[in-house]
């Protein structure tokens, strides 16, 4: 395997991130013992997993001489946060585009109607006190990507060079963090002791979990990975892990890594991307009130109904040692609020 080390990459964190024991949480639900991995604790504006990705992602733009970035995300993407927040640590340009939220109905709002014009609280405000250069946001379904493409044209034609980062910095540059988050994790299993049994992950844009996968393989542990889908059904977010898996393992000259390894479960995301659920008010409020962790409503949340409900199926019993990657997210509670009134 290439040692990870031997790549390109920026620091954004000081150390590991914690790894610790939820005692109340394990003993509240009798099931195994639950330990959860602090990635909301990473560096950067308020932390979260897109952290780790940027450490890579922009150690390839800083290398092809790029001066601005480019993303694309939703108007309360913690990806878009980050990327600016890196942006504003290594004195580039950022450039977000935003895709509006679904209407309360779930349901987009025509643009013609006025859209669905962002709350200026969460992310979004954030994207306005971290100061981007440019902010544009289009209505719910617009082809984000071709805009992305078109912008960095612009930015070309005045003689800039932009560096377009995807949705969620999901691609094999942004999975190398979480490649080196699975060395992380068996480095701390083995030095608290702990025979772990299961992760359980959110899986979006995948980046995450596929990078996870990879990097237990190329460390030879059998590990499983359990990803809970934010957005998509097991059969249409199966193929995107299993391909970004097989695009890694092909980087780092690993083994092939077998198609079983990369499992995403739909039975948690409800009617859609970001929209509440009945299971993620009841993990985001047992986190806070047993553990005092805040969790997320559009993907921590909706990953941790998907361990309780496991946990409630007798799929993890007494004898296991589950860990839950907190991604992180907070920020985008507070522009949710409403699903827990
Ligand atoms: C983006 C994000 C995820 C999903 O990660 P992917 O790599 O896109 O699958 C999970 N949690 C939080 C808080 C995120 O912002």
């Amino acid at each position: 395997m290439v040692d990870l080390n031997t790549l390109p990459r920026r620091h954004y964190t000081e150390g590991p991130t914690p790894l610790e024991h939820l005692g109340a949480l394990s003993a509240e639900l009798g099931g195994p013992q639950i330990w959860i991995k602090r990635d909301d604790q990473l560096g950067l504006t308020q932390g979260g997993n897109k952290t780790r990705k940027l450490e890579f992602l922009i150690a390839e733009a800083l290398a092809q001489g790029a001066d601005t970035l480019v993303t694309v995300g939703g108007v309360q993407s913690n990806h878009c946060r980050l990327t600016l927040s890196a942006a504003r640590h290594e004195g580039l340009e950022c450039h977000l585009v935003l895709e509006e939220d679904l209407g309360a109905d779930g349901n987009p709002v025509p643009a013609e109607a006025g859209g669905n014009p962002p709350d200026h609280t969460g992310n979004f405000l954030l994207f306005d006190l971290l100061g981007a250069d440019s902010t544009e946001v289009l209505p719910h379904g617009s082809d984000l990507v071709s805009r992305v493409h078109e912008l960095a044209d612009d930015l070309r034609a005045q003689g800039k060079k932009p560096y377009v980062i995807p949705v969620g910095g999901s691609n094999v540059t942004g999975a190398l963090g979480y490649v080196d988050c699975a060395q992380e994790l068996l480095t701390q299993f083995a030095e608290a002791d702990l025979d772990v049994t299961s992760i359980v992950a959110p899986s979006g844009s995948a980046g995450t979990q596929a990078g996870l996968v990879a990097g237990f393989h190329g460390a030879d542990s059998q590990l499983p990975v359990i990803g809970i889908n934010v957005s998509r059904t097991q059969k249409d977010q199966e193929p995107k892990i299993v391909n970004l898996v097989d695009e890694v393992a092909a980087l780092l000259e690993l083994p092939p890594v077998p198609r079983e390894c990369s499992v995403g479960l739909g039975d948690y995301f409800g009617t859609g991307y970001a929209l509440p659920t009945p299971g993620m008010v009841e993990a985001v409020r047992l986190f806070a009130k047993t553990e005092g962790i805040l969790l997320d409503p559009v993907y921590t949340g909706k990953a941790a109904a998907g361990l309780i409900d496991l946990i409630r199926q007798g799929r993890f019993g007494p004898e296991d040692t589950v860990v839950f990657i907190h991604s992180g997210g907070v920020p985008g509670l507070y522009a949710r609020a409403g699903a827990f009134a």
